[in-house]
């Protein structure tokens, strides 16, 4: 099964993807992992896609599609995947679909009050790359990785200001997405608030229906 995972950011696509991945066997292709490690390869291209990250812009279409394409040609990928991030554009949506069209697109539903509470309380460590919340998923001790140990960042793309400049970023770039997808009647909008676990239910539901 190929699924996009559609939403703002914060709207907890992420923990989502990785859930759904693990329990349905699926690859769980984050553009945001994608780019990180182009960040930590030092290249050219990684050092763009840094400058572009730390002032809380979008990485432009080329650039992230030829990360997407190169990922979804690996081996893990060939049983299923879910696109975390990706697209964000109806550019982005465009090009996918000479690479493959998804079954289903899922789009997460949450307020921007509630993603700003999220998001402005999120730590993530920086061994093992786990993601945190001082309220709702705190470590066991403060600022330090309950799995590894390593100290915990907040990612300069979480302030506040970066925030606002992301969500506003995709109401204009991504929401007609949903519009995109809506006509070619592969898109399913599930309310993204709540535990995880409860939105994993939610999830589940939509798709088998
Ligand atoms: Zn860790």
């Amino acid at each position: 099964m190929k699924m996009v995972f559609l939403g703002p950011p914060g709207a907890g696509k992420g923990t989502l993807a990785a859930l759904a991945s693990v329990r349905m066997g699926f690859a769980h292709i984050s553009t945001g992992d994608l780019f990180r490690a182009a960040v930590k390869d030092g290249s050219e291209l990684g050092k763009k896609v840094k400058n572009i990250l730390d002032e809380g812009r979008l990485v432009p279409d080329e650039l992230t599609i030829a990360l997407v394409r190169e990922r979804l040609s690996r081996s893990d990928a060939e049983l299923g995947w879910i696109l975390d991030g990706f697209p964000r554009t109806t550019g982005q949506a465009e090009a996918l679909e000479t690479i493959a069209s998804p079954d289903w697109v899922v789009n997460f539903d949450v307020q921007d009050s509630v993603i700003l509470t999220r998001l402005t309380g999120r730590r993530v460590c920086s061994g093992c790359g786990k993601i945190y919340h001082i309220v709702s998923m705190p470590p066991a001790v403060e600022g330090k990785c309950d799995v590894c140990g390593a100290d915990l960042y907040t990612r300069p793309d979480d302030s506040e200001t970066s925030i606002r400049t992301r969500l506003s970023a995709y109401r204009s770039q991504t929401a007609p997405l949903i519009e995109w997808y809506s006509k070619k009647g592969t898109l399913v909008t599930i309310d993204g608030t709540g535990s995880p676990e409860s939105v994993y239910e939610r999830f589940v539901e939509a798709i088998k229906a």
